[in-house]
């Protein structure tokens, strides 16, 4: 387990004040590379009695994106989650349980790009690949 020092610390060199309510939110999502929604972040929090509002999740995922603690990725239109691995990286998305993991470094390989369109340059090239579970473990659950 991460020392709540040293995740107040990493919040502090980003930028952001590290409140309590700040903090609380950090030690579910930056302990460890992790994937959450807020819905999950915000179960989580009520499972541990917090009563930290909605709305401050809300802003405090806002807050750690916009000071790049954490990553948004939209696995889809109403999916969006935040990855405490802030490098760029590639992920699966399983649409039918919902979960996001990574695609290990080398594991993609592009052998073309596309030409860029004329006076850009690439920044990051981020893949999310739409798995489902195959017929078998389907009729299972
Ligand atoms: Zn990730």
């Amino acid at each position: 387990m991460i020392p709540r020092e040293t995740i107040a610390e990493r919040i502090r060199s980003h930028g952001v004040k590290p409140t309590t309510q700040r903090l609380e939110i950090a030690m579910l999502l930056l302990v460890a590379p992790r994937h959450m929604s807020a819905e999950q972040i915000l179960a989580d929090l009520r499972k541990a009695n917090s009563r930290i509002s909605k709305a401050t999740v809300y802003n405090t995922l806002n807050l750690f994106t916009q000071h790049g603690l954490v990553r948004e990725v939209s696995a889809d239109s109403n999916r969006q989650f935040y990855d405490s691995t802030i490098t760029p990286h590639h992920h699966f998305y399983n649409v039918d349980t919902g979960e996001l993991t990574d695609i290990k470094q080398g594991d993609l390989i592009f052998s073309s790009l596309p030409e860029l369109p004329a006076g850009t340059e690439a920044q990051d090239i981020e893949v999310i690949v739409r798995v489902r579970n195959a017929v078998e473990a389907r009729n299972v659950a």
